[in-house]
């Protein structure tokens, strides 16, 4: 678990200027609680990265606790998967639900008798009523925005017809959509969430955890400031989208202080704006097409934008809430550049993760005059910023495998590798002179011959007194350990995939992954699944979390060192 992120101190937004505020009134005491309420619905992906490390964040930073919620009113859609991956996805980011001792893991269906009995409580106070038009109907009246809406025949029915037929549509005598309770608020409001808003519906749905014991289940925004109140939250953090909710979430929580259910002061709705990520989605019924579809592998696919998906791909927690950090919180709608999360990314495996050379694209390097059947020993250090972290010993032998890329029989202009009678270094180890390349009967080079100067070798005297330009990698082909690399890029070609309500397919990238056969250093022998590491001069990879295995190793590349995207290469 990475720690070290939590410390620094957080900067100042308009939440956290809300909570000091009310900190210094006492409103809440010196109390904030603050949740997290996903709806089991789908993978959580890096938007709700953003809200996770906000609300998680803001409350571990006052001495608080988050609750993690499962907001699960939709039979249809909801599965212990996912509870479970959510879960997985928060722990693995580092956060915590447990505080004193005391676990806040909370599921809105655990709240059904109470919710419904609140809705009884409404009706009896005359603030709802069982509306029986059909769904056109309710559309058909629900007016414009230019037009105040049309009460409901069913408006101005008693308290005890209410009553009776919510009991009845719970007793499962009526068919799906023949009632819906509704709250009684104003169908004139210029605000449509308040012209009278449906808050029960009839679902002959089986329930992930409540099982076929209910067939009314209640609306979202009547569920979720209950479930709020329920667990005693000060700041109920939530995305733009639901400020034209809020006087819903204020109504009915109101409603039910004033019943005497609730006490006041009344935890308080705040919206910040959703985190929109270039050339990635972040949607969930998108992102389950694109799993359902076999567009990718899967949810936990290393190109998919989910907690899973990010994981597996090699991000670091350290570098989502750092990327979190970085992005701040506002109330401004925004897209931010998919180069900002790596940047993020960069800047925190630079740090930490051991270098190590990886040749991706093999070609035989043949040294002639290096003695047949012997190796050396070459070693370099494991971090160039950090001697703590030790040196790395490999062998160097006749021949070595180096990139395809490092060779080419006529340079051009600036190019300072390899070609017949051009020097290079063979990083941390000896400086070669190129004598030419084989080719096969196709004319494709095969191997590159070249001799080398016995005195040159790195961290020698002698090194110094060779003024090469070009410095490659390599390593020893006999030594080498072979493995599967998978060269992903971005999911997506374009900024905005789905921008404009156009097919986000269309935008797919046929080139987000290729699969190479590569040769490692050989200390990367016995490498454990999701171990980082800089392939140096490639980028950071990582050891694939479920198909690596230490005798047959798969990685994954993350991110290449340089921001290259776009640019030609
Ligand atoms: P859907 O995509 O199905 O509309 P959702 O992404 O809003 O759902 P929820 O499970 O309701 O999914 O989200 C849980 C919390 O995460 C909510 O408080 C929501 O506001 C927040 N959240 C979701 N997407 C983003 C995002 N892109 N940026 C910031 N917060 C987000
Ligand atoms: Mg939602």
């Amino acid at each position: 678990m990475n720690t070290e992120r939590n410390e620094a101190p957080a900067a100042s937004n308009f939440i956290r200027n809300i909570i000091d505020d009310d900190n210094r009134t006492g409103k809440w005491g010196q109390r904030v609680e603050t949740r997290f309420p996903p709806e089991p619905n789908g993978y959580l992906h890096i938007g709700h990265a953003k809200s996770i490390c906000l609300n998680f964040g803001i409350a571990s930073s006052y001495g608080g606790v988050c609750h993690l919620r499962f907001d699960d009113t939709n039979p249809e859609k909801e599965s212990v998967e996912y509870v479970d991956s959510i879960i997985d996805a928060v722990t693995w980011l580092g956060f915590e639900w447990t505080k004193d001792e005391k676990e806040q893991l909370y599921y809105a269906s655990d709240y059904y008798d109470k919710l419904y009995a609140f809705a009884e409580l409404l009706i009896e106070r005359g603030k709802a009523y069982v509306d029986s038009q059909s769904a056109e109907e309710m559309r058909a009246n629900r007016g414009s925005a230019t037009e105040p809406g049309t009460p409901s025949p069913f408006r101005e029915r008693t308290t005890q017809e209410n009553l009776d037929l919510f009991r009845r549509m719970k007793a499962g005598e009526f068919k799906e959509g023949e009632h819906v309770l509704r709250a009684k608020i104003d169908m004139a409001s210029p605000n449509f969430n308040m012209r009278d808003p449906v808050i029960y519906r009839i679902r002959f749905a089986h329930h992930y955890r409540t099982g076929d014991t209910w067939c009314v289940y209640p609306m979202y925004d009547y569920t979720h400031c209950i479930s709020d109140a329920l667990e005693n939250i000060t700041h109920s953090l939530c995305t733009l989208e639901f400020e034209d909710h809020r006087p819903l979430y204020d109504w009915i929580l109101n409603e039910l202080a004033d019943a005497g259910v609730f006490t006041r002061p009344l935890p308080q709705q705040i919206e910040f704006s959703r985190l929109n990520l270039t050339y990635a989605i972040t949607s969930k019924r998108k992102l389950l097409q694109l799993v359902t579809e076999g567009h990718v592998e899967g949810w936990d696919d290393p190109r998919m934008p989910t907690i899973v998906g990010v994981r597996r791909r090699g991000f670091t927690p350290g570098a989502i809430k750092l990327f979190c950090e970085r992005i701040g919180i506002t109330k401004v709608d925004s897209w931010i550049d998919m180069s900002v999360f790596e940047g993020a990314l960069r800047d925190d495996l630079d740090d930490k993760a051991p270098r190590t050379a990886a040749v991706l694209d093999p070609l035989k390097l043949i040294i002639d005059n290096f003695p047949e059947g012997t190796t050396e020993a070459c070693s370099a250090p494991v971090h160039p910023h950090h001697p703590e972290m030790g040196t790395r010993t490999f062998p160097i032998s006749r021949e070595l495998w180096i990139e395809r890329d490092d060779f080419v029989e006529t340079p051009p202009k600036g190019y300072f590798r390899l070609f017949p009678g051009n020097r290079v270094r063979l990083r941390y180890g000896y400086v070669v002179e190129c004598t030419g390349a084989e080719k096969d009967a196709d004319g494709n080079i095969i191997a590159v011959h070249c001799n080398y100067f016995p005195d040159s070798k790195s961290g020698t005297e002698g090194a110094n007194t060779y003024k090469v330009k070009g410095n490659i990698h390599w390593v020893s082909a006999a030594h080498a350990l072979p493995a599967e690399v998978r060269i992903y890029d971005r999911l997506f070609r374009e900024p905005q995939p789905d921008a404009g309500g156009r097919d986000f397919l269309e935008a797919l990238n046929p080139d987000s992954k290729r699969v190479v056969n590569a040769y490692l250093e050989p200390g990367l022998e016995n490498v454990q699944p999701e171990q980082r590491f800089q392939f140096e001069r490639h980028g950071y990879f990582v050891a694939d979390r479920y198909d690596s295995k230490p005798e047959k190793p798969v990685f994954n590349r993350i991110v290449t060192l340089r921001d290259s995207w776009g640019k030609p290469a």
